[in-house]
């Protein structure tokens, strides 16, 4: 299992998704940079949970509008939230492998409370990050890189609630950043100290939380499914109560079966009125709401959706990896290789059309497959590609997931059409030039 996960690390270096971040310099912390393909895969991440909660969905009796707060904000929401309060900078140890962190004073042994695990050495430890704002570096102008997007979402509770003249209930969508000065990182972009958030924050009336917590938590499991997890690898961890976070009435966990073990990828809460009435109390602003029917005054409770944009990604890219021993193409000497295939969601695929001459010695196939790509580009992620045997080269685009690859041949020079090979059955099917546009958005459900 450790070998799957060192393969798919390798895998992503070597392709152009993920590779360490400030390598030359030996590497920085738990850092990840996100290559050509990969900034195209997390993008197509983000955009199908913006479709989805922006365009998608339909909760019942309300809508969502997005938002994209700033990562630097007052320190005061930091105090309001919990975040900066004592438990945060007392002497933590953490377990090694459940992550949970004890206060030293209050435990005797060297080993985990909960699960038995090896703690690390104790630390005065907060997890936010800080820093400065403006050029004098004192007390008072310290503030913190969010340690999660969602407190943007609440302190804009009541300005997108009366710009957008919305009614109770309606969500709030953002995508962003968040840092957190995690002391064991690990599990290559599982665990980080910079990664992105997904959530959405639903405000309703405290009445109907726990249906609304129901309601999110399986359109959230149907999300991934859909895109094309594989149903036994993805579980609902119930939180008991002893175990929730501090703000949590109900929680549960989306769990990913990763080659390191089942771990949370999402976080579905119930967070009652723990942050409207929090932020009321420390900014003096009532956040309650006014129902004009009903005359009720309220803070609304919020249904939390948070998942993390770069443990998706790893859940896809592991849950896409296949090897195929003596490979899945009979007819060509490389057969016996063992076969990479990235089999990725169409819509997660960073490629999605390879265009590719069948040899690159004719210069009249390559001056074709280049007028070929031209016309793909500006409608799809489009790769050419004329390096190496054509075999090599579809295993090369099925290494990377890319769902179609075009091959122009000397049949092309005469008919005006090219082979359109299918990654996933390999099937190929002859298409003319002038329907291949129409052709592969069919294939590929774009409009
Ligand atoms: P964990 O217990 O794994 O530290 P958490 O319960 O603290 O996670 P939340 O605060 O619920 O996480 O954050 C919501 C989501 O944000 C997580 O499900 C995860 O996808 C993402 N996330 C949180 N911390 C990290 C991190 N250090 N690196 C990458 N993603 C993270």
């Amino acid at each position: 299992m450790k070998d799957l996960m060192l393969k798919i690390i390798s895998l992503t270096k070597r392709r152009g998704f993920i590779y360490p971040s400030s390598e030359i310099y030996g590497g920085f912390g738990s850092g990840y940079d996100y290559g050509p393909l990969g900034v195209e895969m997390k993008n197509n991440i983000k955009l199908a949970w913006w479709d989805e909660m922006i365009k998608n969905q339909s909760p019942p009796d309300g809508g969502i509008v997005g938002l994209d707060a700033a990562i630097l904000m007052s320190p005061q929401i930091w105090q309001a939230s919990g975040h900066l309060t004592a438990g945060f900078a007392d002497e933590l140890a953490e377990c090694k492998s459940c992550h949970k962190r004890f206060k030293v004073d209050e435990i005797k042994q060297k080993v985990c409370p909960e699960c038995g695990g090896e703690l690390t050495e104790s630390r005065k430890f907060n997890l936010m990050m800080r820093t400065f704002v403006g050029p004098v570096e004192t007390e008072t102008n310290i503030t913190y890189l969010r340690a999660e997007t969602c407190q943007g979402i609440y302190v804009n509770f009541e300005n997108v609630l009366n710009s957008m003249r919305l009614k109770i209930p309606f969500g709030v969508a953002q995508i962003g950043k968040a840092f957190r000065n995690e002391i064991n990182p690990k599990d290559f972009i599982y665990r980080t100290r910079e990664f992105e958030q997904m959530e959405l924050q639903w405000f309703c009336h405290p009445k109907e939380a726990v249906k609304y917590f129901d309601y999110w938590k399986k359109e959230r499991v149907k999300w991934y499914l859909n895109l094309g997890i594989k149903k036994e690898n993805l579980r609902i961890k119930e939180v008991p109560a002893a175990q929730r976070a501090h703000y949590a009435r109900q929680q549960i966990d989306i769990e990913y079966k990763f080659p390191f073990g089942w771990k949370e990828i999402e976080g579905v809460h119930n967070r009652g009125d723990f942050d409207l009435s929090n932020h009321s109390k420390y900014s003096g602003k009532d956040l309650r709401y006014f129902d004009e029917e009903t005359k009720e005054k309220y803070f609304p409770y919020i249904i939390e959706t948070s998942g993390g944009a770069d443990r998706s990604f790893l859940a896809f890219l592991c849950d896409a990896y296949q090897e195929i021993k003596g490979g899945r193409t009979k007819t060509t000497k490389a057969a016996k290789e063992i076969e990479t295939l990235l089999k990725l969601h169409k819509k997660l695929a960073p490629i999605k059309v390879a265009v590719l001459p069948l040899i690159r010695n004719k210069p009249e196939l390559v001056k074709k497959a280049k007028e070929v790509f031209e016309i793909l580009k500006p409608h799809f992620m489009t790769q050419y590609d004329e390096v190496g045997s054509i075999g090599r080269r579809y295993r090369r685009q099925d290494e990377i997931g890319t769902l179609f690859a075009v091959t122009v041949d000397f049949e092309t020079l005469e008919k005006d059409d090219v082979t359109v090979r299918d990654r996933d059955t390999m099937k190929q099917e002859r298409v003319k030039i002038e329907n291949l546009v129409e052709a592969l958005k069919e294939k590929l459900n774009v409009q």
